[in-house]
């Protein structure tokens, strides 16, 4: 489907503008350019091919109204389910505790909710970045950055001049790095203390048990919080797979961070050994060899993302827990965000406004939602006793719309949906940077 047509950027055929990453991020920021009518766009990505990697991810309302604004829901919902609602339960015995209804929040929001395949936001993205005129060259590892004009180096290859860089490689960044080092700052990502297992599921090995079978045919993303613990899991790909990941506090164990780290389905058989049958049943299922885990990690937030002419952009600039699925949609609206504004200069020596226009309109909706999703992961984790107690009431209160009930798990709580669906991005950036 063609993509909105935009105003065309007064410095469309002149700006020359870099990606450092073809992830989500960097390419939301090259298909919201592209379409803006800027021709120069090169995105440089250091994997010698695009893989489909990592599993589910879930498209939350906010993120649809950006890929909308990019033409690519519509051909990304034929591969999602659109999800129904979720059911926050009891590890032990599976008991519901709370849910929030996804339909409603359509009506609220006008956008829906769904779970969708990494690989097929990935692609949807990459298609529609190249269909649009941005060149991407893979194998291009980017190794320095001049920040005054904007230019990079790629191994074996020199200098590349630009005007613009946008810096959207990931949770690793190493030009934050170099951005904090020329302040005097120390660049550190911080160990949260949890980690995850990924699980993915095939049809065929649910279908044999009714209660998989109903698990994978349901429209519902269902939430078990454990001690120390808790598992997200809901259909993909049609449903015909199931995904699974949970989230444990770590002991002394050295995991790596990498999303391709290889784990023990015994070990993990054991963390979660206390959990329902049904969650049993589930993770017996999971084939050994394709089992990960990985540590999360994030970031404390940046003083800035933006220095002369360079933009820190998705988990280069806020790297997030996944608890409120909202570390891609957060780089989406990075990327729709970065690309309205810079369309509204007409003169090069305004590519620092721009970016730092962009910094106003974005870091401090990032930040918080970079801090509702720790929150979350503490108050999902709280061993039992009175405080799981607490939560447990809170939770199912909040479900049920009693008024000035906040829902510690903030994935469900009113107020937190309200500032993370209900703001249009692109609209507000349209209206900050008429004032460029
Ligand atoms: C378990 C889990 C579940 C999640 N679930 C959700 C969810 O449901 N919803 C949601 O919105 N988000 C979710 N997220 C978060 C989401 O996956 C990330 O926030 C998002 O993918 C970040 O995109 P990015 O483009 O900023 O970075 P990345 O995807 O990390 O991309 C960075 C790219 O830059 C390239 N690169 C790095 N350095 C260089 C260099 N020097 N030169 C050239 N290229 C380079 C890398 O190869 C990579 O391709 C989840 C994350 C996890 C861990």
């Amino acid at each position: 489907m063609a993509p909105p047509l935009l105003p065309r950027a007064p410095l469309g055929s002149s700006l020359s503008v870099a990606i450092c990453g073809a992830g989500i991020g960097g390419l939301a920021a090259a298909v919201g350019l592209c379409q803006r009518g800027f021709s120069h766009v090169t995105i440089y990505e250091s994997a010698p091919e695009i893989a489909e990697v990592g599993a589910g991810i879930q498209v939350a309302p906010n993120f649809c109204r950006v890929l909308d604004g990019f033409g690519v829901l519509e051909e990304l919902k034929k591969q999602a389910v659109r999800l129904e609602r979720n059911s926050v339960r009891r590890y032990a015995n599976n008991k519901e505790l709370g849910r929030t209804s996804f339909a409603s929040l359509e009506e609220r929001f006008g956008f829906p909710t769904f779970v969708v395949h990494r690989g097929d936001l990935h692609k949807a993205l990459l298609n529609k970045a190249v269909e649009l005129g941005t060149t991407l060259r893979t194998n291009s590892f980017v190794e320095d950055v001049n920040f005054e004009d904007a230019s990079v180096k790629i191994k074996g290859q020199g200098w590349k001049k630009h005007d613009v860089l946008i810096a959207a490689d990931g949770i690793k960044s190493q030009i934050r790095g170099k951005m904090m080092a020329r302040r005097g700052e120390v660049d550190e990502t911080i160990d949260t203390g949890e980690a995850a297992y990924r699980v993915i599921l095939n049809r065929s090995a649910m279908e044999e048990d009714p209660e998989l079978k109903q698990l994978i045919d349901d429209p519902v993303a269902i939430r078990w919080m454990g001690p120390d613990a808790h598992i997200v899991s809901y259909p993909i790909k049609a449903h015909k797979a199931y995904n699974i990941v949970t989230t444990h506090i770590t002991g002394a164990e050295d995991i790596p961070e990498d999303w391709t780290n290889k784990a023990s389905k015994a070990t993990m058989q054991a963390r979660f050994s206390a959990y329902a049958p049904i969650v049993r049943k589930l993770f017996a299922l999971a084939p050994s060899d394709e089992l990960v885990e990985w540590k999360l990690r994030i970031h404390l937030p940046l003083t800035s993302w933006i220095d002369n002419r360079v933009a820190l952009l998705g988990d280069s600039a806020h790297a997030t827990l996944p608890h409120i699925a909202q570390g891609a949609a957060m780089a989406g609206e990075d990327g729709a965000v970065i690309a309205a504004v810079l369309s509204k200069i007409t003169d090069k020596k305004d590519v620092n406004k721009a970016l730092l226009s962009y910094e106003r309109l974005r870091k401090t909706r990032a930040d918080w939602a970079v801090e509702q999703a720790r929150i979350t992961g503490h108050n999902l984790h709280v061993p039992d006793g009175p405080e799981q107690i607490a939560r447990d009431e809170m939770i199912a209160k909040a479900s049920q719309g009693v008024k000035s009930t906040s829902n510690p798990d903030k994935w469900g709580d009113k107020d937190v949906q309200a500032r993370l669906y209900g703001l249009d991005v692109v609209a507000q950036a349209q209206q900050e940077s008429a004032r460029l």
